[in-house]
């Protein structure tokens, strides 16, 4: 890669974010409130029902998410839709022993909350629009990039044609089929889980009691997350050879299955809303950082739904590269794009990354498989977390998000 021509001009913008879903609207917010002059370019309209991840799913935010999007003025605007998780149960259908981590046995008042896709993305656009540095541009898209002497240039298509932009530090927090990722030519390894997810709510005949659940089987995992109304957001998980016959089961079939799948803990399920599907697949590009650019969300890393870890992760890299950016210019380094600061990220993110990839896939693919012989060992496992103090303690401050070096945003602030 040639860094060597055409020196970045005077006066334009320090930090190009490409990509203004969950994780680079939260990024743009984050350094638009230290002071920091930031583009961000998204493809889709600023409409709630205009962009791909402002859907139906409803998302689990670990407690330390909350926190962070607390702290960058996001949370006031989706507060009053969140429900609280207060317990977690963990099981898998067959086997004896579960996991249960309880929000009072760790002294807080929730372990995290759920909130659906669609209102985190009219919170965080509500949130934008107060950005006072920040340029929007949207509809528009990435075309493509070339090296300049101490940055990148980007061609931007909008509604008026193609125009360059030029920046320090490149960020692609374009999704999972990244172009910035590909036109930096940093790889990505793929796995395919050969599964599909349903997405829908549901109303259970008890009370949720701000529970959420997991359960594990042969077929893949199905989950249940409180919602609001005493509703439950159902995640049912299938092999991908069966989705068309899923996809065309009326409601009461779909509902015999998810409740084959789940059980009767919460009694008869009914009432199902609308039905999403999501192929699921595993991302994860080989680098994080390149000359001058940095991948964060699902463009570094996109891993499988069921573990509830996609947006926690990718809001984690956000605000971590947020606070690095910021202590520099507070210190006087001016350049967002300088190798080292790169290099302290790609160090600070790594861990956190491995584990929680490692944790999600090595759960989906243990956990669900046909083994008789797992199943002693899998149900010690359980017991094991929900038994064993500091097992316990590992797996609850894990689950709120508290992983690896966390950014200073997602730590708890003293009312
Ligand atoms: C069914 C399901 C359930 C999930 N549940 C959870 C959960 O409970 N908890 C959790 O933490 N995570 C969950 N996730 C994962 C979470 O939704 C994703 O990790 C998160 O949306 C990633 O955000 P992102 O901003 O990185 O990527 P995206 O949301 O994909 O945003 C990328 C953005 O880039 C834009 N873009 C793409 N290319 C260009 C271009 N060339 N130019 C300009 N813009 C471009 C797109 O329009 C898009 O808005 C779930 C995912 C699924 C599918």
């Amino acid at each position: 890669m040639n860094l060597s021509e055409n020196p970045l001009p005077p006066g334009d913008p320090g930090v190009l974010i490409i990509g203004g879903g969950l994780v680079g609207a939260s990024l743009a917010i984050a350094l638009d409130a230290a002071g920091i002059a930031v583009t961000l370019v998204e493809a889709a309209a600023p409409r709630v029902d205009a962009q791909p991840s402002h859907d139906q799913r409803n998302l689990a935010l670990a407690r330390a998410s909350v926190n962070g999007l607390a702290a960058i003025g996001v949370w006031p605007h989706a507060a009053a839709r969140a429900t609280p998780i207060r317990h977690i149960h963990v099981s898998r259908a067959g086997e004896f022993g579960s996991a249960r981590i309880d929000a009072n046995t760790h002294g807080v008042d929730a372990l995290g909350w759920t909130l659906p896709a669609h209102e985190l993305g009219a919170a965080l656009l509500r949130r934008l629009d107060a950005c006072t540095r920040l340029t929007r541009l949207a509809p528009a898209t990435l075309e493509q990039i070339e090296p300049l002497a101490a940055g990148w240039r980007a061609q931007i298509r909008t509604a008026a044609g193609v125009r360059p932009i030029d920046a320090a530090l490149l960020v692609g927090a374009d999704g999972t089929e990244s172009r910035v990722r590909a036109q930096l030519g940093i790889g990505a390894e793929r796995h395919d889980y050969r599964q599909t997810l349903f997405v829908c709510t549901v109303l259970p005949e008890r009370d949720h009691a701000g529970r959420a659940w997991e359960r594990f089987a042969d077929d893949g995992p199905i989950a249940l997350l409180p919602l609001a109304e005493r509703r439950c957001g159902l995640v049912l998980t299938v092999p991908t050879d069966e989705a068309d016959a899923v996809a065309a089961l009326d409601d009461a079939a779909f509902l015999a299955l998810a409740q084959r799948r789940f059980g009767w803990r919460l009694g008869r399920l009914s009432q199902p809303g609308r039905r999403h599907p999501y192929a699921i697949q595993r991302v994860a590009a080989s680098e994080l950082t390149a000359p001058r650019a940095v991948l964060v969300g699902n463009a570094a890393q996109t891993v499988h739904p069921i573990g509830a870890q996609g947006f926690n992760l990718g809001l984690r890299d956000a605000l971590t590269l947020a606070e690095l950016l910021a202590d520099a210019a507070a210190s006087g380094e001016g350049d967002p794009g300088a190798a080292d600061l790169l290099a302290r990220y790609a160090a600070r993110r790594v861990p956190d990354r491995e584990g929680t990839m490692t944790m999600s896939h090595g759960l989906v693919r243990l956990a669900c498989l046909p083994q008789p012989l797992l199943a002693p060992l899998r149900s010690l496992a359980l017991l094991a977390c929900d038994r064993v103090p500091p097992l316990q303690r590992a797996l609850a401050t894990r689950g709120m998000g508290f992983r690896g070096e966390p950014p200073r945003a997602v730590l708890e602030r003293q009312p």
